[in-house]
């Protein structure tokens, strides 16, 4: 070991799975996709297995504050479902890990797994399993979820070509609005315990904060219409991000019209309000849990009437240019922010 010492803020989170990844390589025949994708693959004969994990860790990703129990709980299988959605598959399981201290009375955990069991049902996901072990620093809610597609099913990041259509379902923003909402109800608060907090106005934005689902529906109806996405991923980190991997997966590039990008108007009101541009919130804010995927042209029929899928752009052949036309015309490149958990 030498004595230099690397910040992880230089290499950021995708720097350092990139650097984590590179460390390892694949030895059983079964491991057919590691890491990079939403989900590992697993070759299970006539099907393949999906396995993802994402962790909720208090003060970084919910505050107590103003996330009741139930929808945390609820909030953590859908990230984790969304994941599987993402890789065209269905969520069949799922195991909880959970860091807790004394300051959780047994109702408090009750209720967080109100949320976890009404999350399953709505999913029609077992929960099979977990750990549970003392925390020093707040709650850790920690799940892996397996889910299943019909081998040659599954969609990856990789798939897109050029002449695709890229199709995103929903509203996009909502969830970072709302999120600035809750961070602004908590400081008034803070400042003036007598005071209510306001969040009827904004009721949309901070549903999709605090509420989000998993868009297992268009998965379903993208097999009864037998369409196969060409490349996918959820949106976690925000649009920009998100368009940033396929592109790298797919070497790519991607072509969006900022005016197609969907916005709710409620939360497009309360961004206006709150001083922030709803396209950046869109583009940048995260946690939507959308899908975001690829169609061949041919698919377009099928899919153009749909009230909950919008085009909004195209892909071609070359990844350096990723380019947003802008509503005055303009071809500016494509910038992602993301998340900085570093
Ligand atoms: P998502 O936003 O879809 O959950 P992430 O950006 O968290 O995906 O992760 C991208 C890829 O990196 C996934 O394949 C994930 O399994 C992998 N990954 C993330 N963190 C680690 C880690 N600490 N060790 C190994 N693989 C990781
Ligand atoms: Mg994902």
């Amino acid at each position: 070991m030498s004595d230099s010492r690397t910040e992880l803020s230089n290499l950021g989170e995708f720097g350092l799975i990139d650097r984590i990844s590179s460390h390892f390589s694949l030895k059983n025949r079964s491991s057919l996709k590691g890491i990079g994708d939403d989900a590992a693959v697993i070759d299970a004969g006539d099907d393949v297995i999906l396995l993802s994990t994402d962790m909720l860790v208090e003060g970084i990703h919910f505050d107590l504050s103003y996330m009741p129990l139930q929808h945390l709980g609820y909030k953590a299988v859908t990230v984790n479902v969304s994941d599987i959605a993402a890789m065209n598959g269905k969520p069949e399981q799922v195991v909880v890990a959970l860091g807790l201290s004394n300051r959780f009375s047994v109702e408090a955990i009750d209720a967080l797994y109100d949320g976890i069991r009404a999350a399953c049902a709505n999913y029609g996901v077992d929960l099979v399993g977990g750990d549970t072990t003392a925390s020093s620093s707040g709650l850790i809610i920690s799940i892996s979820v397996v889910g299943r597609t019909k081998k040659g099913s599954e969609v990856y990041r990789s798939g897109a070509k050029d002449k695709d259509i890229i199709c995103v379902t929903g509203d996009l923003g909502g969830a970072y609005i709302g999120l600035q909402i809750l961070e602004r109800e908590k400081e008034v608060f803070l400042a003036n315990p007598s005071m209510q907090p306001e969040l009827e106005k904004h009721e949309y934005a901070v549903g999709r904060q605090l509420r989000p689902k998993a868009r297992m529906d268009i998965i379903h109806e993208l097999a009864d219409l037998g369409i196969r996405p060409t490349s996918m991923i959820d949106v976690s980190d925000g649009l920009a991000s998100e368009l940033f991997h396929l592109s790298k997966n797919s070497r790519i590039g991607v072509h969006i019209f900022e005016d197609k990008i969907p916005i709710d108007q409620d939360a497009f009101n309360t961004a206006v309000e709150f001083k922030l541009d709803p396209f950046t919130c869109a583009l940048n804010g995260g946690e939507d849990y959308e899908l975001l995927f690829t169609i061949r042209q041919e698919d377009f029929e099928k899919l153009k009437n749909h009230a909950d899928i919008h085009f909004i752009g195209y892909v071609h052949p070359d990844p350096k240019q990723n380019v947003l036309i802008t509503k005055g015309g303009a071809t500016v490149p494509l910038k992602a922010q993301g998340w900085k958990h570093f």
